[in-house]
């Protein structure tokens, strides 16, 4: 270096520099210009992409333009409309709030800015080509009302930083991506997308639910909306709405999670470490779930100025919304019953409109009453949902169901209490030969000939067994194959995690106690967190300021390695505030005990049998997947058969 003194950049540079952390890619130019448009209110907003987004990228949109005179003030740096002062960074509802999108990519491409403002009668526009300073006046313009943003030749000033670029389908990926992501939090907005002139995305505002449906499934594909469903919950002033992949979508990568915060996407470690621990559970080892969730919570509980690109946040209260998404999500796939995604596929898939008009059932429009997806909204779109045609439906539906609705109910309540279940199934070894319990037999012909079909089960009642594999069923919508082992699994692993959970855990003293080092962060933890291990079955002193010793463990666990498991535990208390780390050991016990004693392959059963397996499975939680997280059962509706026959084509 040649000289020592300290200089003051000049404010090209520093807007290069900031460009370096704003804009990494094209995607990244169009994240922000989108967000710009949201922020302006606009309800439509289209995109023009060439090459990737390295040649060109045309950001239009209707919202609330830019005057004349702040066209300037819009390209300079740290110049927003959007925060004044602390207070407003604080509680800030905008997507943008920085100040330093448009200067930084002005500084790095060739950009034209041309805006009308609202109400306004002439639209104007400057031209940059990455040079210091705009110092022409704007120009006037044709122009409706909104503002376009054209950006060319991205990079062409900073040679190094284009070589970091990747080919214009990688490129164009990233951006679709980036799309994708903002079309999700903005349902009302129409939003299109075209590349080298040719018509990618093209998305209609979305009001009510069906559409917003639509909108998931065309960002997400047909299959995620089909196998997943709507969920909603509110507790503590946090909201959590959105779309929940069922157990068996699950995904190799993790490439299908969206999570917002307060309408913006981001990833955070404490959010998604809440949400594998939700589907811990239930979900094939190594895969990974799907979903599209928002949470909503008083801006002041979140720091949204935690990234320069503004893709973290920092929860004020980040144990409150670990246990808040937890628990909420926990909850709602313990809470899938096959009633539920019997319905919420038949709902989904386009049902052929070859109905009989003398059953009562299908003479009623299933996919506006049955299922989960359609019973909960996002509060916006309350008002479509409760028209009165829905709840006249809902009215005659439930009237239809009375019979067996009200056997579900006492059935339920019985199995929660644990002093009057009846013994379930699944807690024998071996199935007892004179079991019928509930309903038994295969639909009478009197059933069927009176479609009577409010008293059929959502499992529906056996009529045979395949080869000691797999179990048939016929229910309202036509034939159900149930896998016995996986389905008497989860049955038997429910019963066992529900009985320990009753019991409480048994502690054992070690007859020789076991020593753990660990760091001193980690040992205050151990103390801090000391109701965690009591409560199930440790019992863990401090030696010095780096030792624990364990001197006695849940019996359950005896033969696992308890000192490498505390130190497991101590390390996500440290991070994530929260562990489950002991939890998951029991239940993978658990899980081998429900694996060693339940049904084989090859064991006969009778019909009372296998209907009283069904029954078990309607009741039970996550009855959908067996521990292992493989589907339990599967439905053929009339019309899959139909299809397969290829009837009536
Ligand atoms: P920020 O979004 O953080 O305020 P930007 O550099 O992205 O910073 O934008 C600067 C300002 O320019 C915004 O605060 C807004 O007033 C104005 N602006 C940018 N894009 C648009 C747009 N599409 N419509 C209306 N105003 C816009
Ligand atoms: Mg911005």
């Amino acid at each position: 270096m040649s000289s020592h003194s300290i200089k003051a950049l000049s404010t090209h540079l520093i807007n290069q520099i900031a460009a370096g952390e704003v804009v990494d890619r094209p995607a990244s130019v169009v994240k922000e210009l989108l967000e710009n448009a949201v922020d302006a209110q606009a309800d439509t907003i289209s995109l023009e992409i060439d090459k990737g987004g390295m040649k060109r990228i045309r950001v239009r949109d209707n919202g609330v333009g830019i005057s004349k005179d702040e066209l300037h003030l819009a390209l300079s740096r740290h110049a927003t409309s959007k925060i004044t002062n602390l207070h407003d960074l604080e509680n800030v509802q905008s997507l943008g709030f920085r100040g330093e999108a448009l200067p930084s990519i002005a500084s790095i491409a060739r950009l034209k800015l041309s805006s009308r403002a609202k109400g306004s009668s002439q639209g104007w526009c400057l031209h940059g080509d990455g040079k210091e300073i705009f110092v022409d006046p704007p120009e006037p313009i044709a122009h409706p009302e909104g503002t376009s943003v054209d950006i060319k030749d991205l990079f062409f000033n900073i040679p190094a930083r284009r070589k970091f670029l990747k080919t214009e389908k990688t490129e164009f990926h990233h951006i679709e991506i980036a799309v994708k992501k903002i079309a999700l939090s903005c349902f009302e907005t129409q939003f299109s997308l075209q590349h080298n002139g040719r018509s990618i995305l093209h998305l209609l505002p979305a009001l009510d639910q069906e559409s917003a449906n639509k909108r998931v499934a065309d960002i997400c594909g047909t299959a995620f909306i089909e196998q997943s469903f709507y969920f909603e919950h509110e507790a503590a002033d946090l909201r959590l709405w959105g779309w929940v992949g069922l157990p068996t979508f699950s995904r190799a990568q993790a490439d299908l999670q969206y999570f917002f915060v307060n309408g913006r996407v981001i990833r955070d470690r404490v959010v998604s470490h809440a949400v594998r621990q939700a589907y811990q559970d239930v979900l094939y080892h190594g895969r990974h779930p799907a979903y599209v969730l928002f949470l909503e919570l008083a801006p002041k509980l979140v720091d949204v100025n935690a990234h320069p690109r503004k893709q973290e946040v920092r929860f004020r209260e980040s144990q409150l919304v670990h246990s808040f998404l937890h628990h909420s999500l926990k909850q709602a796939l313990a809470d899938i019953r096959p009633d539920d995604v019997i319905a919420s596929a038949a709902d989904k898939a386009t049902i052929s409109p070859k109905v009989s008009n003398d059953n009562p059932l299908q003479a009623i429009d299933a996919s506006k009453v049955h299922s989960k997806t359609q019973t909960h909204y996002p509060a916006k779109y309350a008002q479509q949902h409760l028209n009165l045609a829905v709840k006249e439906t809902m009215a005659a539906y439930k009237q239809l169901h009375q019979p067996y609705q009200a056997n579900a109910t006492t059935n339920l309540s019985s199995s929660n209490n644990a002093v009057s279940t009846p013994v379930p199934l699944a807690e024998q070894n071996a199935i007892p030969s004179d079991t019928p319990t509930t309903a038994e037999t295969a639909l009478t012909s009197e059933q069927k000939e009176n479609n009577t079909l409010g008293a059929i089960p959502p499992l529906g009642f056996a009529v045979a067994q395949i080869q000691g594999v797999f179990i048939l069923a016929e229910n309202a919508m036509g034939l159900i194959i149930v896998d016995m082992h996986a389905a008497h699994e989860r049955i038997r692993y429910e019963y066992l995690k529900r009985s320990m959970a009753e019991d409480n855990i048994r502690s054992q003293s070690l007859l020789v106690p076991v020593s753990v080092s660990v760091s001193k962060a980690e040992a205050d933890a151990a103390e801090q967190y000391a109701t965690i291990f009591t409560d199930l079955g440790f019992c863990l002193d401090r030696l010095d300021s780096e030792k624990l010793i364990i001197r006695a463990v849940p019996s359950l666990l005896k033969d696992s390695d308890v000192a490498v498991l505390v130190s497991d535990v101590l390390a996500d208390l440290l991070m994530y505030d929260n562990s489950e780390r002991i939890q998951a050991e029991m239940n993978t016990i658990l899980g081998t005990m429900a694996c060693h004693n339940s049904v084989r392959a090859n064991h006969t059963l009778s019909l009372p049998e296998m209907n009283a397996l069904l029954r078990d499975m309607e009741r039970t939680e996550h009855s959908g997947q067996c521990n292992h997280g493989r589907p339990t059962w599967t439905q053929l509706t009339m019309q899959q058969l139909d299809t397969l026959f290829m009837r009536g084509q």
